[in-house]
């Protein structure tokens, strides 16, 4: 399918052709139609007319016709996730799972979406009403990057609709095959309560500036946000960025490293380290950090580098040809400022595919990019800290905010760390687990909102407070003044 979805109607983009490339192979899987401004302008228009017949859906009926869009996503689990695997390079065994998260997620919020709409306040006069009413904004734009296409838009789409919102999205470039399939979801939806268009950074900003559009819900980097951001403030449109990071895991003394080591490789190589809250910074105490590195040296050795369509791949290709050299320049940065590569960094015997086998560096100081930017590949720089003081100031050093992970089983560590760390998330023992029903998301450069949990459907929702006098009674407070 490389058609967008607008208005309940497959059509052509008319804009620039985007080639879709198979990460793992360089083939050509398919060229993609861009949307031109003026579709841009149908599918937010489409999603304008579709805005007040949503809303006053009956909240029970829209919780139905968001089960049913859970229900088509594991109807079509497979194809969908043999789909992301051939455009995004993921293994097959974590594209299942992502169309199983997303369907929990439009579960979650066909559920909550019904549960309330707002509060009854006990009221400052005799006779009156005081309500808060949770109203839905209007046309939501839904802007996602690649790295879990269906998850990130989920988490949008799933809370927007069950707040009353209609929506425009948008996929990545590098990622649209799978969510252009998702046509097949929104067919029972009343036309443009949900539309597709595709294309790059210009089709997002001709969305994040349209005066149809009333909130921009956004993941992808800080810089993008930025710019978003900025946009938006012309409008005071509402923005709702999910962005980069930097996480932090800390490994203290008393850490079981059999546990810790393999814990903190996952959370390292995880998607070849293009999680949003990849762990990139290791620090590690003093007394276990030989034994730690050791370990991870061992870990990323034993990571099966390959095929992500192929039973037993642990971790696929990068995505592109240009995040797979801006990895490599880190690399090459670190190295030649005195850090050391002990395994991997290099393409792992691959002569096709954008292949970037799993590396533990040690030695690397804090100027260097691969411990201060973002690297979003995997790539496990390694530090030795003293103490968790040093740690912690560490970790939280950088602007990002967005997630940190903790080894320890002392309580007064453990309290230190999920009371000091600045990060909208905090792992303990536990790294990079997702719960539909609580927060996610960052803190400082890391973003401005919150997706799931009642804080994802309160970020759609637009607050309203009604005062109603039910006895329309003149006020002794009016003029004239005693
Ligand atoms: P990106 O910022 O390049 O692109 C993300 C999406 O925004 C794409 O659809 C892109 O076409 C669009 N876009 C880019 N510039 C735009 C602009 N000026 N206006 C409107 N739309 C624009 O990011 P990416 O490379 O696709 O994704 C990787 C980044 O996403 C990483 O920085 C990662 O940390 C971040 N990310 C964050 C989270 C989170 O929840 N915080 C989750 C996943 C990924």
């Amino acid at each position: 399918m490389t058609q967008l979805w607008i208005a309940g109607q497959h059509v052509a983009g008319t804009g620039t052709s985007v080639t879709v490339i198979n990460p793992a192979t360089e083939e050509v899987v398919a060229a993609v139609g861009s949307a031109v401004l003026e579709q841009v302008d149908s599918a937010v228009r489409a999603a304008r007319d579709a805005a007040d017949g949503w809303r006053r859906t009956p909240a029970a009926e829209r919780a139905d016709l968001l089960h049913g869009i859970a229900t088509w996503l594991r109807e079509h689990s497979d194809a969908l996730a043999r789909q992301m695997s051939i455009e995004g390079g993921k293994p097959l065994i974590e594209n299942s799972d992502e169309v199983g998260w997303s369907a929990a997620c439009f579960d979650y919020y066909a559920e909550l979406g019904r549960h309330e709409r707002g509060r009854v306040l006990p009221p400052v006069e005799d006779g009156q009403l005081a309500l808060v009413l949770k109203e839905p904004l209007g046309v939501v734009a839904a802007i996602v990057p690649w790295n879990y296409p269906l998850l990130l838009l989920a988490w949008k789409l799933a809370p927007a609709l069950a707040a009353g919102n209609t929506v425009v999205a948008k996929p990545s470039p590098y990622t649209p095959l799978s969510t252009l399939m998702l046509a097949g979801a929104f067919a029972e939806l009343s036309p443009g309560v949900v539309n597709l268009v595709t294309g790059g950074a210009e089709v997002g900003e001709a969305l994040v500036v349209h005066p149809g559009t009333d909130l921009v819900a956004f993941t992808g980097s800080t810089a993008a946000g930025l710019r978003i951001g900025e946009l938006c403030a012309r409008q005071v449109k509402r923005t709702h960025l999910e962005l980069g990071g930097k996480d932090a895991f800390i490994v203290c003394e008393d850490a079981d490293l059999s546990v810790a080591a393999p814990g903190a490789a996952w959370a390292a190589y995880l998607n070849a380290g293009q999680v949003c809250t990849s762990a990139e910074r290791f620090y590690v105490m003093d007394s276990v950090y030989d034994e730690f590195v050791e370990r991870m040296v061992a870990e990323a050795a034993a990571v099966r580098l390959g095929d992500p369509l192929a039973a037993g791949t642990d971790m696929g290709p990068m995505i592109a040809e240009v995040q797979r050299a801006k990895v490599e320049g880190q690399l090459a940065s670190a190295r030649d400022g005195g850090a050391r590569i002990l395994v991997g960094g290099d393409r792992g015997g691959f002569e096709r595919g954008w292949f970037l086998s799993p590396s533990v560096v040690v030695d690397a100081t804090d100027d260097l990019p691969l411990m201060r930017e973002e690297t979003f590949g995997p790539v496990a720089p390694i530090v030795r800290v003293s103490s968790l003081d040093e740690a912690i100031a560490r970790a939280n050093a950088l602007p990002y905010g967005l997630g940190a992970n903790v080894y320890t089983n002392r309580t007064d560590y453990a309290y230190r760390c999920l009371d000091e760390l600045k990060a909208g998330t905090v792992w303990i023992n536990d790294p990079l687990t997702d719960n539909d029903a609580g927060p996610f998301g960052g803190m400082k450069a890391s973003g401005n909102s919150r997706e799931l949990g009642p804080e994802g459907l309160e970020a759609f929702r637009e607050t309203k407070h009604v005062h109603w006098d039910t006895r329309a009674e003149r006020k002794p407070w009016w003029y004239p003044y005693a």
